[in-house]
């Protein structure tokens, strides 16, 4: 009887415990929601100014005969300005609707083979490669079959290449390859580029986190770029991981699931973005 009591009052502390904890984290919660929200609209009102800016700068620079030297400079420092602002609002409200519960939009799921989707981004990023004196390989085993959102998939990689590229000097090497390994595809993108400190490792996907001497490499960055591709990953029932040595290079590996017509409905009731 004391037993059955004992566990009845323990039962019920436990109880209204969770009830508390969840009332108190409801201002947070609400708080965490209207910062979301003012991120997204933030970004989403500052592309009508930026549009307009950007637009008035291309006339000036489509007419240099108009300005003397000097301004012709100042007008180039503008235009270069509002571009990284057009891509931080850009990533930024990406990343703020990636958060916010989107809807299902199943139709913009699509079964796609990942090693044509790979495929043309080697063949875009080719020529970026030969200027650096890069060298550039792609390896595959066959066709490999993901459900996903074939723009923002691409967005992804593009993210993770477009790094390699960046922060790997003259005549390194950057590899991409995919395997299929327990009903996934892993697509690993290496590079011997200046690498990452093992102690910022783990703050490398998030916002706005750059390293030191990334920062010398690259001036126009966000620091968004990896945030965006592990938002992309996990939205896809994925994963994104990192092994980096200093000095040495990176390697970035996505893990996502293959394309199995039995659960290709479930998957589509993931929430994607528009
Ligand atoms: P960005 O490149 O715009 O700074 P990212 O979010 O794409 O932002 O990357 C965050 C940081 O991670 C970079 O500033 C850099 O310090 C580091 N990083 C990302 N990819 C690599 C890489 N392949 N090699 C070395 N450092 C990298």
């Amino acid at each position: 009887q004391l037993g059955i009591s004992i566990i009845a009052v323990l039962g019920l502390i436990a109880i209204s415990g969770l009830w508390l904890t969840k009332k108190a984290l409801e201002p947070v919660m609400q708080s965490f929601k209207q910062l979301q929200q003012f991120t997204a609209d933030a970004s989403h009102e500052l592309r009508g100014p930026l549009t307009a800016i950007k637009a008035s700068v291309d006339v000036m620079r489509n007419h240099p005969e108009r300005f003397e030297q000097k301004d012709a400079k100042k007008i180039a420092a503008i235009s270069s300005a509002t571009e990284q602002m057009t891509h931080l609002t850009q990533d930024l409200l990406f990343l703020a609707r990636s958060e916010a519960k989107g809807k299902p939009t199943a139709s913009e799921w699509h079964c796609l083979a990942l090693d044509t989707l790979l495929d043309d981004l080697y063949d875009w990023f080719e020529s970026a490669a030969e200027a650096k004196d890069i060298e550039f390989n792609c390896y595959f085993s066959g066709t490999t079959k993901i459900r996903g959102d074939q723009a923002q998939l691409s967005r992804l990689f593009s993210n993770l290449i477009e790094n390699a590229l960046n922060y790997t000097p003259q005549a390194g090497k950057i590899t991409i390859s995919l395997v299929q390994q327990n009903q996934s595809a892993k697509v690993s993108i290496s590079d011997t580029g200046i690498g990452i400190p093992s102690d910022s490792l783990p703050f490398v996907f998030d916002r706005f986190w750059r390293a030191d001497q990334a920062r010398s490499h690259r001036q126009g960055g966000t620091g968004l770029g990896l945030a965006i591709a592990q938002a992309i990953a996990r939205s896809h029932g994925g994963q994104i991981t990192v092994s980096s040595k200093l000095g040495q290079g990176s390697c970035f590996q996505v893990i996502l699931p293959l394309y199995r017509p039995e659960t290709a409905k479930s998957m589509t009731q993931w929430s994607s973005w528009k």
